[in-house]
């Protein structure tokens, strides 16, 4: 049984209370490590250390922060093989899976902020001879970051990286499901020696730490990415403190094919864009809306596409998708589907749990799942579901596409099928969301701007966005 704990003021330590929580992997159902049940008294604990390390970081400069990120980074990336091997036992994801994205992008988000903080600029403006006007951008103090489980390393560095770059200290929150790699992360920096108190690592509940950080006055900025009922919950206790927040929040993005797309690198995307991850990515498209002239063909090969998907043991290269992060997840997954079957839907495939031999037969594993038959304002085609389930419906025109595109209250993400350019340019501007794909999905350059609009959140991640947030902008007026 491994035993993870907090990383509080450079010491690994236990929850005060001393109580701890259960750890499961998702691919045997079974408990195999305990992390501590954090209270406000150890967030208390880790602010005060946090704040005793800011001047220390500040004062390093940018090259000492940058060389101390990329220290991370490269021990996380010699260790590359360990990590994806927690993080998929952690989270049921395939370790292929885990080793070709999530490591090798939560080593990129450390490298990427550690360089970009070389090469941040600050503003100046010259009013001929009465003024020079000239940008100080200080580091807004201790950063509350609070990250989910289903992407655990990928998240947790996307906010830390940044927030350290720019001279905060940290007091960060991993998912109690998913305590890991953050875990890990810790160790790598303690492992480098890096100073104390700049990156503390509470673990435990939502209920409890991620709300004791957003409630805390030493802790000026909180950054995070969860559901969006959370979002709401964490924007009612930071706003009358004045926090700067940067929410990330749900999604119910939508796949617009039309018919004159490549079919055949469409599909292949479309299938990787539905289930990656068990589905379980905010990006994943999970309303597929295909022009009606391609409707038949589509459905016909999308779905024996989809049957032909392996579920199975994450540790086995050959397994497509793994298990579901937790039974209470799976259960929730599974309700949409009798939803959606209540809600008059079709199932064409998929639909029920799967039970592996073995050691695995209590995992938490589910058939990649298509659904066809729901109007645009069934609940199906309304909710965040989060998991390998996917819609069909059918479009007349560009208009209709359009309507059905934006009928959620989400606007996260969306991705565009067409040769057309002009109607590509067109689709892509008429889409609400932070983020649009046109014929390809998931291609990510870390310099833009990340985040969605409605309720998929407020604020934007990525590239001098996320300097910007972590940072005040002053304003230093000086008489010429
Ligand atoms: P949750 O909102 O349940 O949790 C996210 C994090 O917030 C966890 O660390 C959680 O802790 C914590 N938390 C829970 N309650 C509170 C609270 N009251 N105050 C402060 N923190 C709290 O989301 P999930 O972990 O279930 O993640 C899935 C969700 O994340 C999906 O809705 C998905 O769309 C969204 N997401 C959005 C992304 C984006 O970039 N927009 C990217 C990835 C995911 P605990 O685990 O203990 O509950």
């Amino acid at each position: 049984m491994l035993t993870i704990r907090n990383h509080i003021g450079g010491r690994f330590v236990d929850a005060l209370g001393g109580t701890t929580l259960p750890v499961h992997a998702p691919a045997t159902g079974q408990v195999y490590a305990t992390a501590p049940d954090s209270d406000a008294r150890d967030v208390d604990h880790a602010v005060a250390a946090a704040q005793a390390a800011l001047p220390g970081w500040w004062a390093l400069g940018r090259e000492g922060r940058s060389d101390a990120l990329l220290r991370v980074a490269a021990r996380v990336e010699r260790g590359s093989d360990r990590f994806a091997q927690a993080e998929s036992q952690d989270n049921g994801k395939p370790v292929k899976l885990a080793r070709e994205v999530d490591i090798p992008r939560a080593v990129a988000n450390l490298r990427f902020f550690a360089t970009a903080i070389l090469h941040q600029q600050s503003e100046a403006h010259l009013m001929d001879e009465v003024a020079l006007n000239y940008t100080d951008r200080q580091p807004v103090g201790v950063a509350g970051c609070i990250s989910p489980w289903n992407l655990p390393l990928y998240l947790f560095t996307w906010k830390i990286a940044p927030a350290l770059a720019a001279g905060c200290t940290v007091v960060a929150k991993p998912s109690e499901v998913t305590p890991l790699t953050a875990h890990l992360l810790a160790e790598a920096w303690a492992a480098e020696a890096l100073p104390p108190g700049v990156l503390n690592v509470v673990h435990g509940l939502g209920a409890k730490v991620g709300a004791a950080i957003s409630a805390h006055p030493g802790i000026p900025a909180v950054s995070f990415t969860g559901g969006t009922r959370t979002g709401a919950e964490i924007a009612r206790t930071a706003a009358p403190l004045f926090k700067k927040l940067s929410l990330e929040l749900g999604g119910k993005n939508p796949v617009v094919i039309f018919d004159d797309c490549d079919f055949e690198r469409m599909l292949a995307n479309t299938v990787r864009s539905s289930f990656r991850n068990q589905g379980q990515i905010c990006l994943c498209g999970s309303r597929i809306l295909v022009a009606r002239g391609l409707y038949d063909r589509f459905k016909e090969a999308f779905v024996a596409r989809t049957r032909a998907l392996r579920v199975g043991d994450p540790t086995d290269a050959a397994t497509d998708l793994g298990a579901l992060v937790s039974e209470a997840h799976l259960e929730k997954v599974l309700g949409h589907v009798a939803l959606a079957r209540e809600e008059g839907g079709t199932v064409l495939c998929g639909g029920e749990r799967v039970r592996l031999p073995g050691a695995l037969a209590d995992g938490w594993y589910m058939q990649p799942t298509v659904i066809e038959g729901l109007g645009p304002q069934c609940r199906t085609n309304q909710e965040e579901i989060f998991g390998p389930v996917v819609t069909l419906q059918p479009f007349a025109d560009e208009e209709e596409a359009l309507a059905l595109a934006n009928a959620t209250p989400y606007g996260l993400a969306g991705v565009v099928w067409t040769r057309d350019l002009q109607r590509a340019h067109r689709v892509a501007r008429g889409i609400q969301a932070g983020i649009v794909w046109v014929n390809s999905w998931m291609v990510r350059d870390l310099r833009t701007p990340f985040g969605g609009t409605k309720q998929s959140g407020v604020g934007r991640e990525g590239g001098w966005e996320a300097l910007r947030f972590f940072t005040e902008a002053k304003n230093v007026c000086v008489r010429w």
